[in-house]
């Protein structure tokens, strides 16, 4: 489908948020009480952090866990903001929603993966938002579906949203995987590169599921060049009512922001810099050309066995066959330190581009 462009606002723009990279939104995945609000606000006011979360109506799995304490806590959000100068953002997943956050002085709301998934609730949460000057922050949905996710920055943008951004916090999955939520980069990068003035967020809590990954999603995502990290933040993890596993202390965040990770340049004017960096990239416009031919000469001898499969009225597929050679690709990548899921999936998707030629070769036979 064509690129439709967005018209965005940039992030240092919203007057939130500042350089130097990370931009920060912490805070704890539920408002609790107006204590644990005020608690955790006051430990993130000194931080540097850019704006306060706090879930307000919560999404959850099962019925009969805790939902969210409603409007009561944009009272308390709105009292950390007076008192400790902080901005405030919470999840928005209907016009109600939209309406309360409007009354009670929130300064930016944000798209929960759930609702990025379903079409009908973005075009009534962008209605409710139209014409207001309020920054729309869009989870990715649950599902690994671009589209989706850029058809909803699409309805609020046409809404007139401008100060628009995503936040990538991992898709479902059934596969068994270290984090609660796959990161899939491909597609956060596929996004960037469709629009690379769209502000991003990486939310490492959510990715991740556990305090213990926070760090190094953290700096996967800056090493990613991507600008801003949401992250969960709760006075008293251990006790908090939802996402009590992956929320850090506000002395943790302090610890991770300020020691444990390494902010990189996106970019440098350094010269030396400038010079290694066009030589490797140099180097690699050729490796890539090299392995474009490679696949092409590939190609061309794959429609050759087409061919004489067609002659011979031999069936493309034959199992055996394919599974020994990626057996044996698999096992000599290895040994030059390719990983492993790697291979499968390029050698996988060679297999089916050539299983997709030669079938064309011979139902082209089988139609003279
Ligand atoms: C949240 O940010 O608290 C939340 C519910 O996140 P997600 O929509 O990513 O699950
Ligand atoms: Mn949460």
């Amino acid at each position: 489908m064509a690129n439709k462009n967005l018209e965005l606002i940039p992030l240092y723009e919203w007057g939130m948020f500042t350089e130097p990279r990370p931009s920060v939104i912490a805070g704890p995945c539920s408002a609790e009480s107006e204590e644990q609000v005020m608690t955790t606000a006051e430990g993130l006011k000194d931080l540097g952090i850019n704006v306060f979360r706090a879930g307000i109506w919560k999404p959850r799995t099962h019925p009969g866990c805790f939902e969210g304490i409603g409007v009561p806590g944009l009272k308390w959000m709105q009292r950390a903001k007076r008192e400790f100068g902080l901005k405030i953002a919470t999840e928005v997943a209907s016009q109600k929603h939209v309406f309360e956050c409007l009354k009670h002085g929130v300064d930016l709301v944000w798209i929960g993966a759930r609702t990025t998934a379903n079409p009908f609730l973005v075009q009534e949460i962008a209605d409710a938002l139209k014409d207001t000057d309020i920054p729309v922050l869009v989870k990715n949905p649950v599902n690994p579906d671009l589209d989706l996710w850029i058809g909803a920055l699409e309805r609020f943008n046409r809404a007139g949203i401008k100060k628009l951004g995503v936040i990538h916090r991992g898709f479902s999955t059934s596969e068994k995987i270290k984090y609660r939520n796959n990161p899939e980069w491909q597609i956060a990068i596929e996004l960037r590169s469709r629009y690379p003035e769209l502000p991003f967020f990486v939310d490492p809590s959510h990715m991740a599921g556990s305090r213990d990954y926070i760090q190094e999603i953290s700096q996967r995502s800056l090493d990613l060049g991507f600008e801003g990290l949401m992250i969960e933040s709760h006075c008293d993890p251990a006790c908090a009512l939802s996402d009590s596993k992956q929320q850090l202390t506000p002395e943790q965040l302090r610890d991770l922001l300020y020691n444990k990770i390494t902010v990189r340049d996106a970019d440098s004017d350094n010269q030396s810099w400038k010079e290694n960096i066009d030589q490797l990239r140099a180097k690699i416009d050729i490796i890539d050309e090299n392995l474009l031919y490679t696949l092409a000469s590939r190609m061309k001898i794959s429609r050759q066995i087409g061919e004489y499969k067609r002659d011979n009225n031999i069936a493309i597929i034959q199992a055996n066959r394919w599974d020994a050679v990626l057996e044996q690709v698999v096992a000599k990548g290895r040994e030059a330190g390719l990983p492993e899921k790697f291979l499968v999936t390029v050698f996988n998707a060679i297999h089916e581009a050539s299983v997709e030629a030669q079938n064309e070769i011979i139902s082209g036979h089988s139609e003279d």
